[in-house]
C-alpha cells in the first residue's frame, strides 16, 4: 500500500510513501506522519492512499513511512478537499495552507521517544530514566544517551519488543483549570420525572454532554440540591469537574447587555423559514440576507443556530474581525454555553489546540471566528454564516491570498448545505450575484426597535453639510458644532469618525513644495502632535519633525490635512468639560485595551468617541444619538476600483451607529463634494440604488463583477532588477495569454515602494474563471521565475484582488 503525503512546506508537489504493514489501518487521508526526507525525518499530511503505483514511479525509490500520529486525522476529509481546491485556485503551495490553517501545537514536529514495554527486561537504574519527571515509561532518546546507553542496545531492545517507538511533543506545561458540571447519564426513554423533562432535557440538548452547574442551579431553582441529590441517586445524571478553558478563551469578551430572544418580526420569520428549508432538502444553496443597520440579523443567526445544532449538526460563523468577535461571543456563549468554539488570533496555542480538537470531535457544534476559521473542522457542519460580507478584513493580503467569503461559499458547495452571506451594505459583486440569481436575496427593511413615530422614523436623519461653503477652512462646521453642543447638554453620546490618525495628514515646504515622505515607502509622514514626530503609516518608520525644509534649506514646513488627534484638539476646546475617548491604531495597542475602551464607550463614561474605521463595523453602542463624519472625501482619494464601494459601506455603516435604541439619531456628513452620487443614496439610506450606479461604471469600465481579475506583483530591494524581471513577465503574459485574456502593464504599484521594496505590478483581466486559472497555473510553473527569485525578486499573484495598492 501508498500514500501520497503533503509535507508542510512551499514544496509544491506531494511525496508517494510505502505504507508498512503495522500502519496500513491508521495511514487514513488527513493524518499527521513522520517521513524520511532526505537525510531527516519530516512532518507531512496523508493526502490519499492507493494500491498500485503509478506508472512514473518506481518502486525502488519509494521509501517507507515512519509513524502515524494523533489518534485520527487532523484535517477531516471535506476540509482537506477544501485546501486542495484553494490551492488550486490561488495558485498557492498546499503544504503552506496547512501550514497556515493547523494550530501551531499540531505543525511542530513531536520528537522521537521510547516507551518501556516490559519493564521487567531491564535492569532497575535503566528502568527509572523511564519515570522521571512525571513520565509514566516514556523516554527520550537523549536522556538514554545520557545514560550512557549506546543506539545499538536501544534497537536490540525494540527488537525484542522491550521498547517501541512514540512520538510526543515537548511537554508544554499549562496549568488546568476545573470547573464543577453536570453530565447525563441516561437516554431520555429511561426517565418518567416531569421535571427532569422540562428542565434537564432542554438544556442537555443545547449543551451536549455537559451543563455546569451553575446553569443547572438557576433552572432549578431554590430546591437545586434536592433535586440533583434525588437524580444522581436514580442513575440519571453526574456531577463531576472537567477542565474548563472558557476562562482562557474570554479574556477579550466585552460586557455587551445580553437581551432577548427577542419575538422575531415577520420579516425575520420569513428569512429563517427560507434558509430552514434549503438546509432540510439538502444541497448546496446561498444567501444574501441584506438587512439594514440594526434590523436584528445578528438574532437570525443565533435562532438559525438553534435550528440546526436541534437537527443534531454543527454551525460556522465568520465575522470580520476580532473586536466583533468580543461582541459575539457573549451573545452566543449566553444561548449555546460550551458548544461553542472560539478562533482567533488572541487564543494561546493550547487553547486553540483544544478548540480544534473540539470542533472537530463535535464536543463543540458552534465555531465562531474571524477569517482563518474557514479552514477550521465543524464536525457534519450544516450551516455556515458570513457575518459583514463586503468586509475588506476577509482578504488575507500577503502570503496565502485569499477571500474567506468566497472560500466559505466553495466549502459550503463541497458540503453541500446553505451559507448565508449577511451585510448591511453588500458587497457590490454578491449584490450582483443576487441581481442575477446565483444568490437568492432575503432582505430586513427595517430596524427592529422602531421610533414612536411609526416605521419611517426609525433610522436616523443624515445632512450633507458642504464644506466649501465653511469659513476658514474649519474641522468641525457650523451645524456639527450646533448639535454636538446640544447633543453634550442633553447628555447623549456623540460619535466622529475621520479614517486618519495622527495630527496632520503630511508635512510639505511651503516655498519649495517639498513633501516629507518615508525613507523606506513612497508615502507621505504623518504628523503626530503628541509626540512631535513624523510617522510612516505603513512601517511605524518614525522621524523627528525638521526645523527646515531638508530639501531646500531655507523654509519651515507646514502641516496639512487632518487626523483624529487634530479633531480630539478641536473637540476639547468645543466642550472643555466632555470626556474624551480616542480609538484608533495610536491609542490602541492590543485587544485588552479596545475592549476595556468599548466597555467605557457602551457604559456611558465618554462623552465624545473619535475614531478611525475600527469605529465604524458592527458595534451597537446605545447612548450614541449623534454620528459626525468629519472628511467623507477622504476614501475617493484611493487609487483603486473599489474606492468609491468602500467609501460607500464605511459611511453607511457608520451612518447606522446612531439611534439603535429609543431615540432617533442624526448623521451629519462634511465633504467637498456634496453632488457625488454617494451622498444622495447616504442621505435617503439607498444603498441598493448606489449599487446600481456603481455597477453600471464597473460595467463599462470592465471590472468585476463583469469581468474576473488577478494580479501579479513583483518586488525586490534592487530597483533595476524588478524593472527587468516584471517586463520579462509582462511579455511572457502576453506570449501566452488566450484570446478573451487581458493583459494590463507592467506597472508601478501605486505605493510604489513599501518598507524598502520596490513594487511592479501586472494586472490580468478575463471572462472566465476557467481562463484565469490555465493562465495563472502556466504563469506560476514559467522557469524564469525561478532564476529571478535567486536573484532577489519575489513574486506573488492576488486572484480577485480586494486593493490593488
Ligand atoms: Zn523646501
Ligand atoms: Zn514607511
Amino acid at each position: 500500500m501508498f500514500a501520497r503525503v503533503q509535507l508542510l512546506t512551499g514544496l509544491d508537489k506531494s511525496l508517494t510513501y510505502e505504507v508498512p504493514e503495522n500502519l496500513a489501518e491508521e495511514a487514513l487521508p488527513g493524518r499527521r506522519v513522520i517521513v524520511p526526507v532526505i537525510k531527516s525525518q519530516q512532518l507531512g499530511i496523508i493526502v490519499n492512499k492507493f494500491n498500485a503505483l503509478p506508472e512514473n514511479e518506481q518502486i525502488g525509490r519509494i521509501r517507507r513511512m515512519v509513524a502515524c500520529l494523533d489518534d485520527g486525522p487532523v484535517v477531516p476529509e471535506d476540509l482537506l478537499k477544501l485546501c486542495i481546491w484553494a490551492s488550486e485556485y490561488y495558485v498557492y503551495p498546499l503544504g503552506l495552507i496547512l501550514r497556515a490553517i493547523l494550530p501551531e501545537r499540531l505543525r511542530m514536529k513531536p520528537r522521537l521517544y521510547y516507551r518501556l514495554e516490559i519493564p521487567e527486561a531491564l535492569p532497575e537504574e535503566v528502568r527509572s530514566i523511564f519515570f522521571r519527571r512525571g513520565r509514566e515509561g516514556v523516554a527520550s532518546r537523549e536522556a538514554l544517551a545520557r545514560a550512557g546507553i549506546k543506539s545499538w542496545t536501544i534497537r536490540r531492545w525494540e527488537n525484542r519488543g522491550v521498547l517501541s517507538r512514540i512520538f510526543l511533543l515537548p511537554s508544554t506545561s499549562s496549568p488546568k483549570r476545573l470547573r464543577r458540571v453536570v453530565r447525563i447519564l441516561c437516554s431520555p426513554d429511561q426517565v418518567d420525572d416531569r421535571k427532569f423533562h422540562e428542565i434537564m432535557l432542554p438544556l442537555f440538548s443545547s449543551f451536549p454532554g455537559s451543563v455546569d452547574y451553575s446553569t443547572v442551579r438557576e433552572k432549578l431553582g431554590n430546591n437545586y440540591r434536592y433535586w440533583i441529590r434525588k437524580w444522581v441517586k436514580k442513575g440519571w445524571i453526574k456531577e463531576t469537574e472537567e477542565e474548563d478553558t472558557s476562562v482562557l478563551e474570554s479574556i477579550y469578551a466585552q460586557d455587551v447587555p445580553v437581551e432577548g430572544p427577542f419575538e422575531l418580526t415577520n420579516h425575520q420569520k420569513t428569512v429563517m423559514e427560507q434558509v430552514l428549508d434549503a438546509a432540510e432538502k439538502g444541497g448546496f444553496s446561498s444567501f444574501l440576507l441584506y438587512g439594514v443597520t440594526g434590523s436584528g440579523k445578528t438574532e437570525v443567526y443565533l435562532r438559525l443556530c438553534e435550528r440546526v445544532l436541534a437537527r443534531d449538526r454543527g454551525v460556522l460563523v465568520l465575522v470580520p474581525e476580532i473586536a466583533l468577535i468580543t461582541q459575539m461571543e457573549a451573545l452566543f456563549k449566553s444561548r449555546f454555553g460550551n458548544s461553542v468554539a472560539l478562533w482567533h488570533s488572541g487564543l494561546e496555542p493550547d487553547v486553540k489546540l483544544d478548540q480544534w480538537r473540539a470542533a472537530r470531535d463535535g464536543l463543540k457544534r458552534i465555531v465562531l471566528g474571524v477569517r482563518s476559521a474557514v479552514f477550521t473542522p465543524v464536525r457534519n457542519c450544516g450551516l455556515i454564516i458570513v457575518d459583514e460580507e463586503h468586509d475588506s478584513s476577509y482578504k488575507q493580503d500577503d502570503r496565502f491570498r485569499y477571500n474567506a467569503r468566497d472560500v466559505a461559499i466553495m466549502r459550503a458547495d463541497i458540503l453541500g448545505i446553505p451559507i448565508l452571506l449577511g451585510s448591511a451594505t453588500p458587497s457590490v459583486q454578491s449584490y450582483f450575484d443576487a441581481k442575477t440569481g446565483k444568490y437568492r436575496l432575503l432582505v430586513l427593511p427595517e430596524r427592529i426597535r422602531s421610533g414612536e413615530g411609526g416605521q419611517d422614523d426609525t433610522m436616523p436623519v443624515i445632512e450633507v453639510v458642504d464644506m466649501r461653503r465653511e469659513k476658514g477652512g474649519k474641522i468641525l462646521s457650523g451645524r456639527l458644532r450646533e448639535l454636538m453642543i446640544a447633543n453634550y447638554q442633553k447628555g447623549m453620546q456623540t460619535l466622529l469618525f475621520l479614517n486618519r490618525r495622527g495630527f496632520a495628514a503630511c508635512a510639505l515646504c511651503g516655498r519649495c513644495g517639498h513633501m516629507v515622505e518615508c525613507d523606506l515607502c513612497s508615502v507621505a509622514m504623518t504628523y503626530h502632535a503628541g509626540e512631535n514626530v513624523l510617522k510612516c503609516h505603513y512601517c511605524g518608520a518614525i522621524k523627528e519633525v525638521p526645523t527646515v525644509c531638508p530639501k531646500c534649506e531655507k523654509s519651515v514646513l507646514v502641516f496639512l490635512g487632518i487626523g483624529t488627534e487634530r479633531v480630539e484638539a478641536e473637540v476639547r476646546k468645543l466642550l472643555p468639560g466632555a470626556r474624551i475617548e480616542r480609538i484608533d491604531r495610536d491609542t490602541v495597542e492590543n485587544m485588552e485595551i479596545l475592549v476595556k475602551k468599548l466597555n467605557a464607550v457602551r457604559r456611558g463614561e465618554a462623552q465624545v468617541i473619535v475614531g478611525t474605521q475600527m469605529l465604524s463595523k458592527g458595534h451597537d453602542f446605545p447612548g450614541i444619538s449623534l454620528t459626525g463624519v468629519i472628511h467623507a472625501d477622504l476614501g475617493f482619494g484611493l487609487p483603486d476600483f473599489r474606492a468609491g464601494e468602500i467609501t460607500a459601506q464605511q459611511l453607511f455603516q457608520v451612518s447606522g451607529r446612531p439611534g439603535r435604541r429609543k431615540t432617533r439619531g442624526h448623521v451629519i456628513i462634511q465633504t467637498y463634494n456634496p453632488e457625488h452620487y454617494i451622498f444622495k443614496a447616504l442621505s435617503s439610506h439607498a444603498y441598493q440604488s448606489f449599487c446600481d450606479l456603481e455597477l453600471k461604471s464597473r460595467k463599462i469600465l470592465s471590472y468585476p463583477p463583469f469581468v474576473k481579475m488577478a494580479r501579479v506583483i513583483c518586488t525586490s530591494r534592487d530597483r533595476d532588477e524588478v524593472y527587468r524581471a516584471v517586463h520579462e513577465l509582462g511579455s511572457f503574459m502576453r506570449r501566452i495569454a488566450k484570446e478573451g485574456v487581458q493583459i494590463l502593464g507592467p506597472a508601478p504599484a501605486p505605493y510604489f515602494r513599501l518598507r524598502g521594496l520596490y513594487r511592479w505590478h501586472i494586472l490580468v483581466k478575463s471572462k472566465t474563471g476557467r481562463e484565469m486559472s490555465e493562465l495563472l497555473r502556466v504563469i506560476a510553473g514559467y522557469d524564469a521565475l525561478n532564476l529571478w527569485r535567486r536573484r532577489g525578486v519575489a513574486f506573488a499573484i492576488d486572484r480577485d484582488p480586494m486593493l490593488c495598492l
